[in-house]
């Protein structure tokens, strides 16, 4: 079975969401996705991107790992920090729910990650940090 797999270790500046939806887009382009699948990737590790940056870190400089694998048409990707992490998860990843209650955040990060991935894993610590685990089948539609 075809097997690739890539790191990235940048920090967590708010210019590198872009460079990480890039970093996402290239490896995801080798799997042979539709346009759509491409979108959904990009957007789901936008958002988690976002999240180390924004909540993790907030106003002060972490680094975060964004891993990509892939095993025939699965494609894996971890988003990890070391930031503040996430005292209750469930909560957390309910739609709406946001602990910044600024009208830029709206709180479907999550939601939106669940909705445009197959699956969905969070892992958190207080004081320790955050990995956001997500699978999708890539090409599924291809004979
Ligand atoms: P939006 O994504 O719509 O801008 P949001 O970021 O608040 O708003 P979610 O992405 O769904 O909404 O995240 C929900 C909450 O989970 C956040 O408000 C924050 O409290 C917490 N959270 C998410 N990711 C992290 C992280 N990496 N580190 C610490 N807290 C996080
Ligand atoms: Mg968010």
């Amino acid at each position: 079975m075809n097997r690739n797999e890539m790191t990235c270790v940048f920090t967590s500046k708010s210019q590198n969401e872009s460079l990480a939806r890039m970093v996402a887009a290239a490896f995801v382009a080798q799997l042979n996705p539709t346009i759509e699948e491409l979108a959904d990737v990009r957007t789901a590790v936008s958002e988690a991107v976002t999240n180390s940056i924004v909540h993790g870190y907030g106003d002060r400089e972490g680094v975060i790992e964004l891993r990509f694998l892939s095993e025939g048409d699965i494609l894996r990707i971890q988003i990890r920090d070391y930031g503040v992490g996430i005292e209750d998860v469930e909560l957390a990843k309910q739609p709406f729910y946001t602990s910044k209650d600024t009208l830029e955040r709206s709180g479907m990060g999550f939601a939106v990650m669940e909705a445009f991935m197959d699956t969905l894993e969070v892992e958190s610590t207080v004081g320790e940090g955050t990995t956001v685990a997500m699978t999708k089948r890539i090409g599924a539609d291809d004979e």
